[in-house]
């Protein structure tokens, strides 16, 4: 598996405007983009940090996972997953299913920015959801 960096830390908010600007206005972080991710029920905010982002979510549905993460916190934030930027996210999740990990998704699909992506059970990863990225190269 090639993994090339990290590409983002996810932080689950129940508010992502506020957090938004309050990730601004302390650490001097500039804001990307705003978009919906209405397959994961998401809507998320990334802000750049030197080579690698941070992801803020926040739910739009409360059936979604990032809403049951929040659910199960009472509502509070807090750090839901990282992300590994690789260069072939297919060829990654199958190489992680042939080491023995957990798999939550055996296929990728499309996450924000058009991005392909995976994710590995925490189970597998030492407590730690696991997103496995591919960007599309310019
Ligand atoms: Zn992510």
């Amino acid at each position: 598996m090639n993994v090339k960096k990290i590409s983002h830390l996810g932080i689950a908010v129940p508010d992502i405007e506020k957090y938004v600007s309050s990730f601004k206005d302390v650490f001097g972080l500039e804001l990307t983009g705003i978009e919906e991710v209405l397959d994961q029920k998401v809507k998320v905010a990334f802000l750049t940090v030197g080579e690698s982002r941070l992801e803020l979510l926040e739910p739009t549905d409360p059936s979604g996972a990032v809403g049951k993460f929040l659910e199960k916190r009472d509502g509070k934030p807090g750090f839901h997953h990282m992300a590994l930027e690789v260069e072939d996210v297919e060829a990654s999740l199958k190489e992680a299913e042939e080491k023995g990990l957990e798999l939550i998704d055996k296929k990728p699909r499309i996450g924000a920015g058009g991005a392909k992506i995976g994710f590995i059970h925490p189970k597998s990863t030492a407590g730690v959801l696991t997103e496995l990225c591919e960007h599309k190269k310019d």
